[in-house]
C-alpha cells in the first residue's frame, strides 16, 4: 500500500532512490534516511544541474566500503560467545571516515548504514575535515561484567584495527560505548600496532589523550542549537518546560545545559519507561543511577520520594512541554506522539539522537509550523568535539574545558546559521531539515566533484 505521508521526489532522483531501495533490501532505516536527503535535493539540482552529473548522487548513496566480521569472545561462565561486528566507511571526500561505534542487540548492517549516511552530512555541516562512517556490534552490554566487556572490546578491536587509523578512519563512542569501552579498545589497538596513535579513537579518557567537554558535547550542543532557534524568534529557555527522552550520555548533558540556561526539565526515560518530576528532574540523582550504577530510571522514584512518578512503558511524549528533545534512539517519536506534542503546545523539537522522529512525525511538525531541528544538525556537537580531540592529539596539546566548550558553542551557532541561511536561499525559510540536508550535501558534493570519479 502506498504510504501517503511520503512526499514526491524529483523525477531525476526517484530512480536513484529506487536503486537504493532495491540494492539495500530489508534495511528500512537506511531507506528512510536516504529518502529524507533525496527529498531535499530536488531544489539543488534544479538550480545546479551539475550536481546530478557523473552519478554523483548515486555515489553518495553507496558506501565506499562495508566490513562485517565475526567477534568471538569468552564469557564469565567460560562459554564461547559469537557476535557480529560492523564498520561502514561511507564517505571520505572531506577527511578520514569518522563516526561512532554502537553496541546494542538491534544493530545490523542497515542500521549502521543509515547512521553512516547521516554522519557524512552531519560531519560536513561541522565545517571540519572529517568524512563519514559508523560501526558497531549486536553485542548487548547490559548485565555483562567489566571483564566480559573488556574481552569483547579486545576481540572486536583485533579485527577492526586493520581497517582504522588516524588518517584512515577514526571511531568514537555511541549507544552502549562510552569511556570504558573506548579505553579497552584503545589499549588493544595500541598493543597490536605498537604505537601510541592517540588520534585513532575519540572519546578517550582525559589521562591518555581525551578532550575535555567531549562527554558533554552532544547534549550541550543540541541545547545550544535550540537556543539559537529560540533566539531567532526573540525568546530563550528561561522558565520553559522541557521533556528529554533517554537518560544516557546525550540526554544527561542535554538536561544539564537546559537547566544551566534556565529551563525546567520535567521528564526523562530509559528503555523500560519514563519518570515525571514536576519539581524538576534532580540531575545528580539521574547521573548516580545511570552513569555510576548503570541502573534503571525507575529507581529514581524510589529514592526521590514525593512529587514524582514512574510510568512503565508508555510514551514520555505524553508529558506536556514546550521543548521536546528526543535523545534516546531512532524512530522513538511517532506520528501519534507528534500529534500529542502539538496539541500540548510544543514550540521546538530538536533531535539529540539520530533520527528519533519517524518521517510521519517530522511531516506533522513541519506542517504545524513547529520549529524542528534534525539530528544531523542538532547533535553534531559530539562529532565536532571529537574533531577538536583529534586536533589536540595532533598538536600534542590539551585544552581547558572553557576553551573547548567555547569552540563547541561557536560551531553549533555556525551550523545553525548555515542551515537557516541555506533554507532561506532555497526558498524554504525556517525549514531546518532542508537547510541541513542541502548545506551538508553541497560540501561533500563539491569535494567529490573536485576529485573526479572515484
Ligand atoms: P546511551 O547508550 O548513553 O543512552 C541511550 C539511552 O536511550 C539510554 O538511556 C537508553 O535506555 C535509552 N533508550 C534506548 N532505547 C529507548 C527507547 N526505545 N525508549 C526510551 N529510551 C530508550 O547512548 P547515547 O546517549 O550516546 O546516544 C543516544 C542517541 O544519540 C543515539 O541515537 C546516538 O546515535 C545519538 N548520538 C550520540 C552521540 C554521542 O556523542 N554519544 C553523538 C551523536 C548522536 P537504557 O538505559 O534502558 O538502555
Amino acid at each position: 500500500m502506498k504510504d501517503l505521508t511520503l512526499k514526491p521526489i524529483h523525477e531525476k532522483l526517484q530512480p536513484i532512490l529506487d536503486t537504493v531501495l532495491h540494492r539495500n533490501a530489508g534495511e528500512p532505516e537506511f531507506h528512510q534516511a536516504a529518502r529524507e536527503v533525496l527529498e531535499s535535493l530536488g531544489r539543488v539540482i534544479n538550480r545546479h544541474p551539475e550536481y546530478s552529473e557523473d552519478a554523483l548522487i548515486q555515489r553518495i548513496c553507496e558506501p565506499e566500503r562495508q566490513i562485517i566480521f565475526r567477534v568471538p569472545w569468552i564469557d564469565d561462565n567460560d562459554q564461547v560467545q559469537i557476535n557480529r561486528g560492523f564498520r561502514v566507511q561511507f564517505n571520505s571526500a572531506l577527511g578520514p571516515y569518522k563516526g561512532g561505534i554502537r553496541f546494542h542487540p538491534s544493530v545490523n548492517v542497515g542500521i549502521i548504514k543509515f547512521l553512516g549516511f547521516e554522519q557524512t552530512f552531519k560531519n560536513a555541516l561541522t565545517g571540519m575535515p572529517i568524512g563519514g562512517g559508523k560501526g558497531g556490534s549486536d553485542f548487548d552490554p547490559k548485565g555483562r561484567s567489566d571483564r566480559e566487556i573488556m574481552r569483547f572490546c579486545q576481540s572486536f578491536m583485533i579485527e577492526l584495527h586493520r581497517h582504522i587509523g588516524e588518517y584512515v578512519d577514526v571511531p568514537a563512542g555511541d549507544v552502549g560505548v562510552g569511556a570504558r569501552e573506548i579505553g579497552f579498545m584503545f589499549g588493544m589497538y595500541k598493543r597490536l600496532n605498537n604505537r601510541f596513535e592517540a588520534g585513532v579513537l575519540t572519546g578517550k579518557g582525559l589521562v591518555y589523550g581525551g578532550s575535555r567537554a567531549r562527554k558533554e558535547a552532544t547534549g550541550f550542543g543540541t541545547v545550544y542549537f535550540v537556543r539559537s532557534m529560540l533566539n531567532r524568534k526573540g525568546t530563550d529557555f528561561d522558565g520553559k518546560r522541557c521533556v528529554v527522552s533517554g537518560s544516557g550520555n546525550v540526554a544527561i548533558y542535554a538536561i544539564e545545559k537546559v537547566l544551566a540556561l534556565g529551563g525546567k526539565v520535567v521528564a526523562c526515560s530509559d528503555s523500560g519507561g519514563y519518570i515525571v518530576d514536576e519539581n524538576g528532574i534532580d540531575l545528580e540523582l539521574v547521573k548516580q543511577i545511570k552513569e555510576v550504577e548503570r541502573g534503571r530510571i525507575s529507581q529514581y522514584v524510589e529514592r526521590r520520594g514525593d512529587g514524582c512518578h514512574y510510568v512503565k512503558s508508555g510514551s514520555v511524549w505524553d508529558v506536556p512541554c514546550e521543548i521536546a528533545l528526543p535523545c534516546a534512539t531512532q524512530n522513538e517519536l511517532t506520528a501519534a506522539d507528534a500529534k500529542t506534542l502539538i496539541e500540548n503546545g510544543v514550540i521546538v523539537v530538536a533531535e539529540g539522537a539520530n533520527m528519533p522522529c519517524t518521517s510521519a512525525a517530522v511531516q506533522q511538525f513541519r506542517k504545524a509550523g513547529i520549529m524542528f531541528a534534525p539530528g544531523k544538525a542538532a547533535n553534531a556537537g559530539g562529532v565536532a568535539t571529537s574533531a577538536l580531540e583529534m586536533q589536540q592529539n595532533a598538536s600534542r596539546d590539551s585544552w581547558s574545558f572553557a576553551k573547548t566548550e567555547s569552540r563547541l558553542e561557536e560551531i553549533m551557532s555556525n551550523i545553525h546559521d548555515s542551515c537557516h541561511e541555506t533554507a532561506e536561499e532555497y526558498s524554504a525559510p525556517g525549514d531546518y531539515v532542508l537547510g541541513a540536508n542541502i548545506a551538508g550535501f553541497v560540501r561533500v558534493a563539491d569535494a567529490m566533484r573536485a576529485m573526479g570519479v572515484i
